[in-house]
């Protein structure tokens, strides 16, 4: 859409990249694709399969908010994508395509190069269109708002989780806050293991396959995925369900870099970590074959880590079942 009172702004990206051009060479591709009609067109058409529900969601990335100025575009590409299958994962919906609209203060070409090799790249994996979206001069934000498919009544819903069902999570959690901790100067680490953490803050994996498996079966109640550290996502599970749990902290899987790292810091960063882009869902115990069975199903691995209560209120053990007091909160942009 034109700028308010400039007309239109489609030229004024950069000289020699017009609106228009860098959304031809950087963003619609060649090939056809699934959707009834993709980018080009005022709108996009998608043709879901008949009798499934449509699941959407939209995810933003700000600059100095959700990344730093300067981060690599591939990685960029990747995430702001991954962030939002994330989503789809959590609800155990198939994806089928997403808009992108794109705020930038400029137009370079090898900023554009690989950002879009890293968000095709992703998409291609999961066989997810990008359908059209909106290109702007201005501060730098990346919004995705994406599109995916589930069967009625399977979707697995934050208010699902029942007294007596197991807690579970998918690989492992921690390794992205220990970068962020290291970037901020609060944590030391060396340069192997930096690299290490902060790939999976960069490169997150969600976990679509395994969020499929778990509602096609159906084999798990509740889900969430865990963006804001695990006791705060877990919170809005226990609010939305009114139950309460018991959670084994040490139980928690963390990851390679974390594991290697003082109990108290893995304790807290796997807790309440942040940025893991993991799996947090709910099964009846009786379904723990069928919970294994999917986890190998889509390569994900997955570990049981407490239990729903019929009490309000979130406990927190250590592994041998003594309470555990921690302050932990989760990640509020407002707070
Ligand atoms: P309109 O002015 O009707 O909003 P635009 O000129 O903004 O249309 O966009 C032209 C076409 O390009 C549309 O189909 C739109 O969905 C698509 N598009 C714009 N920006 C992007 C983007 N960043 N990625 C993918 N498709 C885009
Ligand atoms: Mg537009």
């Amino acid at each position: 859409m034109p700028a308010s009172g400039a007309g239109r702004h489609g030229g004024t990206i950069a000289a020699m990249l017009s609106e228009f051009d860098l959304i031809k060479q950087y963003f619609q591709r060649a090939r056809p694709g699934r959707a009834a009609l993709g980018i080009g067109d005022d709108c996009a058409l998608l043709a879901p399969t008949p009798g499934m529900q449509l699941a959407v969601s939209s995810d933003m990335l700000v600059e100095d908010r959700h990344f730093f100025a300067g981060a690599d575009a591939r990685m960029l590409g990747h995430k702001c994508l991954a962030v939002n299958l994330s989503d789809l994962a959590a609800m155990g919906a198939r994806p089928l395509g997403f808009t992108l609209a794109l705020a930038l203060p400029a137009a370079e070409r090898d900023w554009l190069a690989a950002f879009s090799a890293g968000l095709f790249a992703l998409a291609d994996a999961h066989e997810c269109e990008l359908v059209g979206g909106d290109t702007t001069k201005g501060p730098f934000n990346i919004c995705i708002t994406i599109f995916g498919e589930i069967a009625p009544g399977h979707a697995l819903r934050r208010g699902a989780a029942r007294a007596g069902d197991d807690i579970w999570i998918s690989g492992s959690l921690g390794d992205a806050r220990l970068a962020l901790e290291c970037y901020w100067d609060k944590y030391p680490l060396d340069v192997a293991a930096l690299e290490q953490a902060g790939t999976r803050m960069h490169l997150p994996t969600p976990r679509v396959e395994l969020g499929q498996a778990l509602a096609a079966g159906p084999i798990a109640h509740a889900a969430i995925d865990i963006s804001d550290g695990l006791v705060g996502d877990l919170g809005h599970i226990l609010a939305a369900s009114r139950v309460g749990a018991t959670l084994d902290v040490d139980a928690l899987p963390a990851g390679p870099v974390l594991a290697a790292q003082p109990q108290e810091w893995r304790r807290r960063f796997c807790a309440a970590g942040g940025d893991d882009y993991e799996l947090c869902f709910t099964a009846p115990p009786q379904r723990r074959a069928a919970v294994e069975q999917a986890a190998r199903a889509s390569a994900t691995p997955v570990t049981r880590v407490g239990r729903i209560d019929a009490e309000p209120g979130l406990r927190l053990v250590d592994g041998n079942g003594a309470a555990l007091t921690m302050a932990l909160a989760g990640f509020d942009h407002f707070a």
